[in-house]
């Protein structure tokens, strides 16, 4: 599984950690539909898993950036996020 991570208003946020609630249900949604759509690609060059950061001011406008150890695979992922 590859990893996802959320940035909400500059700070960090775990929906495993976090306090119950809206959020924290909206946060794990959005994570098993990523997980979902992308969970299982790999660099075919590097044999690396590319990482997700959502972040933006509330869990209702996020936007997504797509980390990885190439092009290539970042594509592969804003491909498969379509
Ligand atoms: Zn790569």
């Amino acid at each position: 599984m590859i990893e996802i991570s959320f940035e909400l208003n500059g700070q960090k946020v775990d929906p495993k950690t976090m306090g119950g609630g809206l959020q924290k249900a909206m946060l794990t949604t959005i994570r098993e539909a990523l997980g979902e759509r992308v969970g299982q690609v790999e660099c075919e060059h590097h044999h690396r898993q590319p990482h997700i950061l959502c972040k933006g001011p509330s869990v209702v406008e996020l936007s997504m950036e797509v980390c990885g150890c190439c092009d290539q695979i970042i594509d592969a992922v804003e491909t498969r996020l379509q």
